[in-house]
Parts: structure tokens; C-alpha cells; sequence
């Protein structure tokens, strides 16, 4: 059975900063190119079938749409059906539970999921066996509209309840073997009372060499544009000790790099006990997380999306600069660069406070690149607003930049503002911020023309013989290599850059691991 037919992409669906957005040209979102060659690009994931497992077995399969916290979280899902003696299947016809794992950011998004579900109502006719689930933040936000608009759906899940999808979908199928009419047999679970229980030691780890890993889930700012802490909660950080045992686990199963996700996730520890830690007020935070996993053997790098200005302090800085195995690439959302365009938002700080926490980061970090988003035509924004927003993204010379059209989302406080910047406007800006954009990568890429730089080499491009890798700041690299291959370091030397990325040639001799620019 063919779901949607071929895969293609769809409209953005991420806010900015919701940790790890996907990316695509067009639509609402644009970004800077350099962000195309990021990992987990794909708007849209499926299951893969899981190997030499019983075919005998229930079939599971997973649709995953959104950001890097879904394809973790549907990861974390298989795996939870997988230990329960479920099989994954890469077919949706050969499943007998099929789950969406939706994003609730954007309309368009939602209605993606929506029409796909609508193509499964035949499906689940000929099949009533079947179990259709949806999960995420679509769930969280919709409730139970989702069997209002689907009523052949028999399980909605909101985001603090996903490690209980097989006990709800065993639930499911205990009442309709009770013959329960079929709306008495759906399942309505969208709590936010639980923490998301994750214990993955008896799973296999199927991540790939570059893994993630949700440190903490929510978020307790506010921002007016945004539908995520009404969707995801308050900030919930995971402890240390769990999060290790993560860490090893994945590492033992081939992960040479960990991004850290959260969607502010240097507020990590901020909810957890006073514990002598370094993080804020004693409490163990992202700093302490960081030390800790410098030293697990076979991690290579780690990575950090995304973080806030208003949680940077001078641990987080010290403890970056300390540990040489985190990425010197830091994505730390302006948003914007006019005051008054940042007040309407409720971001929490201003350009000054944000130039304070940047100067902060480069006064223990000096070769930390910086990644951002911004939103044009928010409600108010004026020419001159938008003139500073230009000049800021120049002054904070961020490499990798995502820009946003804004478009007001029901749910969020935006949504009462006047949405008063016409759209060809806010098309103009936000070309206008993408060329800045270019310019500004251009400039810093040039500093590493004829450096050595020590890169981790991610895949193998289609050209024999060239390597596809990351520098240390993040910086994209395609390089000719004769011995280089996934999952190692290389040394390369930098011949020529664009806006877009770096190219070069693999040289004898361990990587600059200091990776630091001209
Ligand atoms: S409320 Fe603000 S800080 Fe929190 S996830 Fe949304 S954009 Fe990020």
C-alpha cells in the first residue's frame, strides 16, 4: 500500500528555534544553503525495516514528520514496540500498527497529516484489524479533534505519553475484543502529568554514526510567535545518570556523534534538584552533561541544538571551551536584531543583553561559529526594524541562518497581534536576509582557505574517491581523500569555499583539532 506516493517534501513545519528544524527552500521557511547539507533533513521519515527479525511478528510502522525531537521520539517508540516482540516494517501495508508522528507548528503541517491519514480510511476499511495512532504535537494541541476529523484514528497520544504506545495500542485491542462499539474502543492519552520513561538498554541501537539525544523536554519561556511550550510542556530535564547510560548505550552501538537536543537545551537542569552542580544556582546543567561525556570513550563529537541567549552563562562558555570533543558550532536564535520587534516577541533579552552573552561565549570560545534564526514581517516590523535586524546578523557574523516568513498560528499570543507586513514585504526581507546571510558565510569561510582542519567524516559522496564531513564549527566540507571514511577524522586542507561550504583535499597527519580560524 502506497501512502502519499513518493516521498516528498513538504512546507516547514518547525518554529524558529524548536530545536533542530527541518529545512527546505520555498514554502515559509528559507534558509541559508549551507543548512541543505545538515543531517536529518528529510521532512518526513519512515520506518525502516528492522533486521533478521521474526516475520511472524506484529508489524509496526512509524511516519515521522517534523524535527530532530520527533525522529528521536519515533525512534525511542520503535524501540519500545520492538522489545515488546513487534517487528518494523518499511511497508505500511504490511503493518499492523501505523503511527504518525506529527508536528503541530505550522497549519500546513497538520494538514500533511491529516490527508495522509485520509488515504488510510480505505485501508483500515479493508483491514479492521488495523491500529492507527497519532502521536506528537499535533496530538497534544488537537486532542480529540483528531477523531473528529478522522474518525477512523483509534489512538491519540500527546508527547509525554509516547513510551506507552504499546500497553495504549494492546488497550485498543483488548476492547475491540470486547466487541465495544468503536468509538469506546479509541484511546484519548494526552496528559502532561509523566515523564517520558526511556530505558533503551534492551534495545538495539539504530541511530546511524551521527545520534540524538533529548536531554530535556519543553520549555519555560514564552515566546508570542511560539505554540511549542503549549504543546511540549514545561522544561523537563533528564538526569545525568540516564542520559550517560543513553550515551554509552549509543556509542556502543556505532554513534560517533551526539547532538544534544532540547528545545532550549542549555535550560537543561534547570528543573532538577540544587546538587552542587556547575549549572545555574548549584543545580546540575548543561555544563556538567558536557564534562561528563568528554570522557566517554568512542565519542567523537558533540553537538548542541538549540540553545537560548537569556540561559548562556559563563559555565556552559568554560565548559565548552573545556571540552574539546563539543562542536565550536553554536545555534543561538536572534530572532531578530530591533528591540522593540524583540519585546513584541517576549524573547527575554535584548540585542544589547544578546551581544553580552555572545561576547561571553567568545571570550572563552574565540573559533565558535554561531548559527541562527530569524523571523521577517513579524506583526509591527518596520523598515527600519527590519534594517536592524540586517545589521545584526552582519555584527554577530552567524554562518548558518534560517529564515522565517512570519505567519500567525492560532494558539500562540501572536495570534491576537495584526499580521500588517504584506506578504510580497515579507518576501522581500526575508531574500534580502538570505543574501546578507550568504555574504556573511562567504566572508568567514574565506579565513580557512590554506588551514588545515580536522573534520569527521560523515559519508561518502557519489564521486569516487570524496568525502562528505563536518569541521569542527560545523562548517560543511566535501573533500578528495584517498583513505578517509565514515566515522573517522580527517585532516583536510581547505583549497576553496563559498557561501555554501568548503572544499578541500585530505592531507597526511591528525586533524587541527583546535580547528581555529585565522
Ligand atoms: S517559547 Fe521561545 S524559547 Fe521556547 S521553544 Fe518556543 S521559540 Fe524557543
Amino acid at each position: 500500500m502506497a501512502l502519499g506516493g513518493t516521498v516528498s517534501l513538504e512546507a516547514c513545519t518547525k518554529p524558529p528555534e524548536c530545536s533542530a528544524r527541518v529545512e527546505l527552500p520555498g514554502c515559509e521557511l528559507s534558509i541559508h544553503p549551507t543548512r541543505i547539507a545538515a543531517p536529518m533533513t528529510s521532512p518526513r521519515v519512515q520506518t525502516r525495516a528492522s533486521e533478521a527479525s521474526d516475520p511472524t511478528a506484529p508489524g509496526v510502522h512509524v511516519v515521522t514528520f517534523g524535527c530532530q525531537m520527533n525522529k528521536y521520539d519515533s525512534l525511542l517508540v520503535e524501540g519500545r514496540f520492538t522489545s515488546q516482540g513487534y517487528r518494523l516494517v518499511e511497508d505500511p501495508g504490511e503493518a499492523d500498527v501505523i503511527l504518525f508522528n506529527t508536528c503541530s507548528v505550522r497549519e500546513h503541517a497538520e494538514e500533511r497529516v491529516y490527508s495522509w491519514l485520509g488515504e488510510l480510511r480505505q485501508a483500515k476499511e479493508r483491514r479492521p484489524g488495523l491500529v492507527v495512532g497519532v502521536m506528537g504535537c499535533l496530538a497534544q494541541r488537537a486532542e480529540g479533534e483528531v477523531f473528529t476529523r478522522a474518525n477512523h484514528v483509534d489512538l491519540v497520544c500527546g508527547t509525554r505519553k509516547l513510551h506507552r504506545l504499546p500497553e495504549l495500542v494492546a488497550e485498543v485491542r483488548r476492547r475491540r475484543g470486547q466487541g465495544l462499539a468503536p468509538r469506546e474502543q479509541r484511546l484519548l492519552e494526552v496528559g502532561m502529568d509523566e515523564e517520558v520513561a526511556v530505558e533503551r538498554g534492551d534495545e538495539t541501537y539504530t541511530g546511524g554514526l551521527c545520534g540524538y539525544l533529548t536531554v530535556m523536554r519543553g520549555c519555560d519561556l514564552n515566546c508570542t510567535f511560539c505554540i511549542v511550550p503549549r504543546v511540549r510542556g514545561r522544561v523537563q530535564s533528564r538526569s545525568q545518570d540516564d542520559l550517560l547510560r543513553e550515551a554509552r548505550w549509543m556509542v556502543s552501538g556505532g554513534a560517533r556523534v551526539i547532538t544534544l537536543l532540547g528545545q532550549t537545551v542549555n535550560a537543561y537542569g534547570e528543573d532538577l534538584p540544587a546538587a552542587d552542580g556547575r549549572g545555574r544556582r548549584g543545580r546540575p546543567g548543561l555544563a556538567d552533561l558536557l564534562h561528563a561525556l568528554q570522557e566517554l570513550e568512542g565519542l567523537e563529537r558533540i553537538r548542541l541544538v538549540t540553545l537560548h541567549p537569556s540561559y548562556l552563562d559563563e559555565e556552559l562558555a568554560r565548559a565548552i571551551a573545556a571540552c574539546d570533543k563539543v562542536d565550536r558550532f553554536l545555534p543561538l536564535p536572534a530572532q531578530a536584531g530591533s528591540d522593540s520587534v524583540l519585546r513584541r516577541m517576549r524573547r527575554g533579552y535584548t540585542s544589547e543583553l544578546y551581544r553580552e552573552r555572545l561576547a561571553l561565549l567568545r571570550a572563552h570560545v574565540p573559533d565558535a561559529e554561531l548559527g541562527s534564526d530569524w523571523i521577517v514581517g513579524f506583526p509591527g516590523e518596520t523598515e527600519s526594524d527590519f534594517e536592524a535586524t540586517l545589521a545584526f546578523l552582519s555584527e554577530i557574523g552567524s554562518v548558518q541562518n534560517y529564515v522565517f516568513q512570519y505567519s500567525p498560528r492560532p494558539g500562540t499570543r501572536a495570534f491576537e497581534l495584526a499580521d500588517d507586513v504584506p506578504l510580497e514585504e515579507k518576501k522581500r526581507r526575508n531574500a534580502e536576509l538570505l543574501r546578507r546571510s550568504e555574504q556573511v558565510a562567504l566572508a568567514r569561510h574565506q579565513r580557512w582557505i590554506g588551514q588545515d582542519v580536522s573534520v569527521f567524516v560523515e559519508e561518502l559522496r557519489d564521486e569516487p574517491g570524496t568525502c562528505k564531513g563536518r569541521t569542527t564549527s560545523y562548517l560543511p566540507v566535501s573533500f578528495s581523500a584517498s583513505s578517509a571514511r565514515p566515522g573517522r577524522l580527517a585532516r583536510v586542507r581547505i583549497e576553496e569555499v563559498s557561501a555554501f561550504g568548503l572544499w578541500g583535499t585530505e592531507v597526511e597527519g591528525p586533524g587541527n583539532e583546535q580547528g581555529r580560524a585565522p
